[in-house]
């Protein structure tokens, strides 16, 4: 409904009977009285359309200070699903087993071109404009045949994923695309970049059916996606 003139023609629309002169839109006294009456018995045909509610952030706001980034890099840790101090160093974002999101040490922008001391070293050769997100675990991880270890990445945090990033999509204007959201494992199929055989994130232990950096990565971008 998005004028007066439209409540006539929802009213008949839903069976109520205003008279002949609010089926054509005229809108005197006597049709306005008519239809009062009515939607007094029907307020929640006049109920404001539900305004899509804008996702509480999970990032906070101090954690993504200015900077011009080009991209976001998503790793697991190799650790346990908390985040340690070692952990920390190396990215900005963790998210841990439970879900939580983690700040990490280095501040977003250390990482801006050229990066500066203190950054975050995630991504060989691709750590300028890189931010750095994990998710804590994977500690003794085999790629093949697939072991999940004694730390697998979990369903909560596969979750709060597309969260935080499209936080940081939104935050630093990255769009989301196969170069510029990308996992670790993707880096050297998709940017040319060797990574000597990283395969974060190919595997997700809960859902073994997903198979392969490129499908992981697909299912993360449309989740973000929709969350812009
Ligand atoms: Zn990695």
């Amino acid at each position: 409904m998005t004028t007066l003139l439209d409540v006539p023609r929802a009213l008949l629309a839903r069976g109520y009977d205003i008279g002949k002169t609010g089926a054509d839109g005229d809108l005197g006294p006597s049709t306005l009285g008519a239809m009062l009456k009515v939607l007094k018995k029907v307020p929640v045909i006049l109920a404001p359309a539900p305004v899509p509610s804008m996702p509480a952030g999970v990032v906070p706001s101090d954690w993504m200070p200015w900077a011009e980034m080009q991209r976001i890099v998503v790793h697991w840790t190799a650790g346990s699903n908390t985040a340690s101090v070692l952990d920390k160093e190396h990215y900005h974002i963790l998210i841990e087993g439970s879900g939580k999101v983690v700040r990490g040490k280095p501040s977003i922008d250390l990482n801006q071109a050229p990066v500066k001391k203190g950054y975050a070293a995630h991504t060989l050769n691709c750590n300028s404009g890189s931010i750095g997100v994990s998710l804590c675990g994977m500690a003794g991880a085999v790629e093949s045949p697939f072991s999940a270890g004694n730390s697998p990445i979990t369903r909560a945090q596969w979750e709060a994923l597309p969260n935080v990033l499209a936080d940081l999509c939104r935050r630093y204007s990255i769009p989301v695309t196969p170069s510029t959201v990308l996992s670790h494992a993707e880096v050297q199929a998709t940017l040319g970049i060797t990574q000597r055989g990283k395969w974060d994130i190919a595997r997700l232990p809960f859902e073994p059916s997903v198979k392969g950096a490129k499908a992981v990565g697909d299912l993360f971008r449309a989740a973000t996606k929709i969350r812009l």
